[in-house]
């Protein structure tokens, strides 16, 4: 650790977007003390990358510095400020094209479904029209504008993504096919979907098939909670083939709807900033980076940061293998001139010139060097501290349990538990062992995974000490359900309530020139203790509430004096004692 917080103030006011450097400053810890205690919370960032109010709460919290949101306006001028540049408002972007990625339990038909898609959108005699796999494309429309398509398709992936902090869905298609119905990883994919705030589609596929039946599939939806526009809901679903191409039209105008009120917009004028979609090392063009663009636009020549790695735009290509000189955003490119190759979920933005790029990555590279092990989230027995900084208002829960009664009973035990102000969520519950996407999934998501009569899969207990998930095993249910209440318990304000230990009367007063007036007194109740805290009464009236400064019987000094004994009394910061007056020597015990 670089520099301590000298004198930390107590609140500061954050606005709804800083600069890591601006955060640092406003705590008075070090850029690359702020880098670091961003790391641990999973948040990879630059020293000039704007960080939301959200995280940068987190980090105030944890050196004990209260935050206060400010008012909009200041913020968005601060943001500016600090960016030296606009932020991304609404007023300044324009509409965007949205991001789709499509999730579903295996073999239902998500890569059909993607690859249908793209070669109905192929513009014909285009660079060959042959698409290579970059990880994401872009389809232009005759009579709409652009989609863009994760190609990699699953929840897993979505989440991975999710976990290293990008965020790059607009929104989700769920493929279900219509003749073999919700699945064990469709409810899955639903569940992801919900946990990460992403609208959902439902895409009901393999419509040919005679055993097709798209209403049974509705019908199961609703049973998870996803009610189907047909049945009185809100979810789109749409009948698709990706085999005879039928219903494609229908699904990509539904995203657009879906999109549309999300009201999606962008700032492209400004350097570029998005994530990097998937990432290899190329033996004859060396680091190659499928990037997303998400806000502003990338040009050839610009200078790059990601995670550790800088470097510059040699070359970009687009999914077509066409070489583009500029991409706004929403598009995805592949990028050629990274110094090494990048890890997939990282943010990606253009700085002023390489130096700089060498300079943040370095940077990165030292607090991450620094941070080390120091990795954590939140774990049941954390959770007080978080909850008392203001920083967990809901207990977020994932359940793996190993038969379906298990699953409905733990869930409807958890249901009733939580009261005013925290709650118990739980994202995602289903039978089996812990998997990694669950472990994701609970990084993604600040989760904590209970784990009931199941083991954790190898590659799940990798992940989770890698990212510091807890998952709690359990093997009775009530035991589960107990020390959940526990942690929600932690989550309240304790109550504490005063315990009389003991009551003393002044008889006598005594002067030393050492410690100023000593109270003689007679212990009338209980028993007098050195490290109790003591209430002077007169009257009835309280006249000081202080810590106890010695106890004495006789020359000695005394650790406690029963009932029926005198003592010496002295107090810490009162002496004003007057005969008859009663101490109460008091601890306190938490009520709740
Ligand atoms: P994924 O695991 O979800 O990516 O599924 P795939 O796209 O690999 O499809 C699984 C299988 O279903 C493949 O054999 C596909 O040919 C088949 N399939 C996908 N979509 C359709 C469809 O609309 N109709 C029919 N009949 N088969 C389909």
């Amino acid at each position: 650790m670089t520099a301590r917080p000298t004198s930390p103030p107590r609140t500061v006011a954050l606005p709804d977007a800083v600069t890591v450097k601006g955060l640092g400053e406003r705590l008075g810890i070090s850029p690359i003390e702020t880098i670091k205690r961003l790391m641990t919370h999973g948040v990879m960032a630059a020293m000039n990358d704007t960080i939301d109010y959200e995280t940068a709460a987190l980090v105030a919290a944890e050196l004990g510095v209260a935050p206060a949101r400010m008012a909009a306006p200041d913020a968005v001028a601060a943001a500016v400020r600090e960016s030296g540049g606009d932020a991304d408002a609404d007023e300044t972007g324009v509409p965007r094209p949205p991001v789709v990625t499509i999730l579903g339990h295996v073999d239902h038909g998500k890569t059909s479904l993607l690859d249908a898609i793209r070669e109905t959108n192929v513009v014909a005699g285009e660079a060959g029209g042959i698409t290579q796999h970059i990880g994401a494309y872009q389809i232009e429309r005759a009579g709409g504008g652009p989609v863009t398509f994760i190609d990699t398709p699953g929840h897993a992936a979505f989440t991975a993504m999710r976990a290293r902090g990008a965020q790059v869905t607009d929104v989700a298609v769920v493929v279900v096919a219509a003749d073999d119905g919700v699945m064990p990883q469709t409810v899955e994919a639903i569940d992801h979907a919900r946990a990460a705030d992403v609208p959902m589609i439902v895409a009901i596929n393999k419509t040919d098939l005679p055993a097709a039946d798209p209403d049974r599939v509705r019908r199961q939806l609703t049973e998870h909670s996803v009610v189907v526009e047909e049945y009185g809901g809100e979810v789109l679903a749409v009948p698709v083939s990706a085999a005879t191409g039928a219903g494609l039209g229908d699904l990509v105008e539904a995203i657009d709807l879906v999109a549309e009120l999300q009201e999606l917009r962008a700032n492209p004028d400004r350097p570029a900033s998005g994530a990097v979609i998937e990432a290899e090392l190329d033996p004859r063009r060396g680091p190659l980076a499928t990037v997303l663009v998400q806000s502003g636009t990338l040009r050839q020549g610009d200078a790059l940061v990601t995670g550790l790695v800088s470097g510059k735009v040699k070359a970009m290509f687009d999914e077509r293998g066409a070489r583009l000189r500029e991409a706004g955003p929403a598009r995805p490119v592949r990028v050629m001139g990274l110094e090494d190759v990048p890890v997939a979920g990282d943010a990606i933005r253009a700085v002023a010139d390489e130096r700089t790029a060498r300079r943040l990555a370095e940077e990165a590279r030292r607090a991450a060097e620094g941070a080390g092990a120091s990795r954590g989230r939140v774990t049941l027995d954390t959770l007080f501290n978080e909850v008392s900084a203001g920083n967990v208002k809901e207990l977020v829960l994932i359940l793996k349990a190993d038969v379906r009664g298990s699953v409905e009973a733990i869930r409807g035990a958890l249901q009733g538990l939580g009261g005013e102000g925290v709650k118990v969520k739980l994202i995602h519950s289903a039978t089996g062992p812990v998997s990694e996407s669950d472990v994701m999934l609970a990084g993604a998501s600040g989760a904590i995974v209970l784990a009931f009569n199941v083991k954790t899969e190898p590659s799940a207990a990798r992940e989770a000490e890698a990212s510091g998930v807890e998952i709690r095993a359990y093997e009775v249910i009530y035991q589960l359900i107990e020390s959940v209440e526990q942690a929600l318990e932690g989550l309240y304000e304790p109550v504490y309530e005063r315990v009389v230990d003991g009551v003393a009367e002044v008889r006598q007063l005594f002067r030393s020139s050492r410690v100023g007036r000593i109270a003689g007194c007679y212990v009338t109740e209980g028993t007098l203790r050195r490290n109790s805290r003591i209430r002077v009464l007169r009257n009835g009236e309280e006249q000081a509430d202080v810590g106890c400064g010695g106890l004495r019987r006789f020359r000695d000094d005394a650790r406690e004096v029963q009932q029926g004994f005198e003592c010496g009394v002295v107090l810490d910061g009162f002496d004003a004692f007057a005969e008859g007056d009663l101490l109460e020597f008091y601890h306190q015990q938490r009520v709740n």
